[in-house]
C-alpha cells in the first residue's frame, strides 16, 4: 500500500499530472476536510448509508470550482489503522461521496486520505506517517499530481488539524463551524492562525472566493 492512498474516484485524478516545478505557477486549491465540514460528523463513519452531505456543499464546490479552485478533500480516516473499517469501506464512502456531488455538477480533484494512526492497531497501519494531517503529506502529493499553488490554496476543516494544516503549508485556514468546529473553536492554540470563521462550508466558500479576489498574493498572474 502505498503512504498515500487516494481513491481514484473521480476521473481527473487519473488524468498525467502536469508538472511545475515551482510552487506559484499552478492552481489554487480549496483543501478540503471530509467529517464534520462536507458531510455529517458520525463518530467514524463506516457505512455509505450514513454518508449524508451538509446542507449548500455541493453548491458552494461548484462555485469555488468556477472561481478556478481544484477542489480537493483531505482526510484523517484512523478507523481503518484501528480496524473499524477497511480501506474498500472508505473507497465504496468516497465513491458513493464523488457520486453525489457529480450528480449535482461538482467535480472533485481528488480525495486523499491517510488511514493510519502513530499508537493504534497494528502495523503497517500503526505508524507514526507523514500524511496524518496536520502533516503535510496528502497536500504535497495532491499539489505534485494535480500542479498546485499552496501560497494561494485554503484549508477548510472543522478540526484544529486543519488550521494547522494550513499553516503547515503556507495557506490560509478556514474554520467552519459544522461537525466538531463550535468544540474547536473554544479549544484552539491561539498560536494557530485562523483565517476566518464560517458557520458552515457554504458560509466559507463565499469568503474564501471574496478573499483570493482582494488579496494580492491570490491574484491570478
Ligand atoms: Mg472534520
Ligand atoms: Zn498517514
Amino acid at each position: 500500500m502505498s503512504a498515500t492512498p487516494r481513491s481514484g474516484c473521480s476521473p481527473s485524478t487519473r488524468r498525467p499530472a502536469r508538472r511545475h516545478r515551482g510552487s506559484t505557477r499552478g492552481r489554487p486549491a480549496v483543501f478540503v476536510d471530509r467529517d464534520g465540514t462536507v458531510n455529517r460528523e458520525v463518530h467514524y463513519l463506516s457505512r455509505v448509508e450514513d454518508l449524508r452531505l451538509l446542507p449548500g456543499v455541493p453548491e458552494a464546490m461548484r462555485r469555488l470550482g468556477g472561481a478556478g479552485f481544484a477542489l480537493v478533500i483531505v482526510t484523517n480516516q484512523s478507523g481503518v489503522a484501528r480496524g473499524l473499517m477497511t480501506l474498500a469501506t472508505v473507497d465504496t464512502i468516497h465513491h458513493e461521496l464523488a457520486r453525489r456531488l457529480a450528480r449535482r455538477g461538482v467535480r472533485l480533484d481528488g480525495i486523499y486520505l491517510c488511514p493510519h494512526h502513530p499508537t493504534e492497531g497494528a502495523p503497517p497501519l500503526r505508524r507514526s506517517c507523514r500524511c496524518r494531517k496536520p502533516r503535510p503529506g496528502l497536500v504535497r502529493s495532491a499539489a505534485r499530481d494535480l500542479a498546485l499553488d499552496l501560497r494561494r490554496s485554503y484549508c477548510v476543516g472543522d478540526g484544529a488539524v486543519d488550521l494547522e494544516l494550513a499553516a503547515a503549508i503556507g495557506a490560509r485556514g478556514v474554520l467552519v463551524l459544522t461537525g466538531h468546529g463550535r468544540r474547536t473553536r473554544r479549544s484552539l492554540d491561539p498560536r494557530v492562525p485562523v483565517a476566518h470563521v464560517a458557520a458552515n462550508f457554504r458560509a466559507a466558500a463565499k469568503w474564501i472566493i471574496h478573499d483570493a479576489e482582494r488579496s494580492p498574493r491570490h491574484r491570478r498572474r
